[in-house]
């Protein structure tokens, strides 16, 4: 995969045709970064019209179910996603863990289908703030990654780690560089123990109130490769400061 930063907007659920206007000026915007991998996971609903709306970035979706089909009302099979034209999904994303009772085993399942529809994918882990209160942020977190990661074949090609910790998400509030920096470090070492050399090009990326103003400096902190971004993604200027920000011209 790819070594370059990763930007990834997360619309959650938000967004009607509409907003596919938003999307063709951050494409437009983001063909001025060849240096910056830019994505966007729009709601299912907008997959497809999104990804011939655009050229310049990826299109992928929030969520997949684990099996291929089936009676499950209101889900969404990998292999639906790819037909739509996806070409990653967001899994285990705490908004999912904390609102439908995901678990890591859950959420690996998640992951090994999208690898296996073809798909690339970013596994989401992150504290509470009672887990981070207590002491336990670093342990919480490199479990979830051991349970949630693909074990499948040759999976660390086409994975992607967020850390978000959930007391970030939408509140404004980011941990500090340094605590992201160790963070990002522990999960390395987690999936250099489950990977072994292929966890080198894993890319971590960050995820919570990213912003223009803080982008630079969450970006510059130890083995961060990218960031999720929610809130600031939803509207063209805000996202792109966010890609200016991680072009590595910036950054010299
Ligand atoms: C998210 O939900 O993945 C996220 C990072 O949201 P926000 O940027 O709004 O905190």
């Amino acid at each position: 995969m790819s070594n370059l930063p990763y930007i990834v907007g997360n619309w959650k659920m938000n967004g009607v045709r509409a907003m596919l206007a938003e999307a063709r000026s951050i494409d437009r915007a983001a063909s001025r970064y060849n240096k910056v991998q830019v994505a966007l996971a729009p709601p299912a609903t907008l997959i497809h019209r999104l990804q011939e709306a655009v050229e310049n970035i990826g299109v992928g979706g929030q969520d997949c179910r684990a099996e291929e089909s089936g009676a499950f009302t209101g889900d969404i099979a990998a292999p639906m996603l790819k037909d739509a034209g996806a070409d990653f999904v967001i899994v285990g994303h705490s908004e999912r863990r904390a609102g439908y009772g995901e678990t890591d085993e859950m959420v690996r399942a998640k992951a090994e289908a999208a690898l296996e529809a073809g798909l690339t994918v970013i596994v989401c882990v992150g504290e509470t703030e009672a887990e981070r209160d207590s002491g336990n942020a670093e342990a919480v977190v490199t479990r979830q990654v051991a349970g949630s990661v693909p074990q499948t074949k040759n999976a660390a090609d086409r994975l992607s780690i967020a850390y978000e910790p959930v007391w970030a998400i939408g509140t404004g509030r980011v941990p500090s560089v340094a605590d992201v920096g160790s963070m990002h470090c522990a999960i390395r070492k987690q999936l250099q123990d489950i990977y072994a050399k292929k966890a080198a090009a894993i890319r971590i990326l960050y995820g919570g109130s990213v912003k223009a103003e803080n982008a630079q400096e969450l970006l510059g902190a130890e083995n961060v490769g990218g960031a999720l971004v929610g809130g600031a993604s939803l509207l063209a200027d805000s996202f792109i400061a966010i890609v200016d920000a991680a072009s590595p011209a910036k950054a010299e």
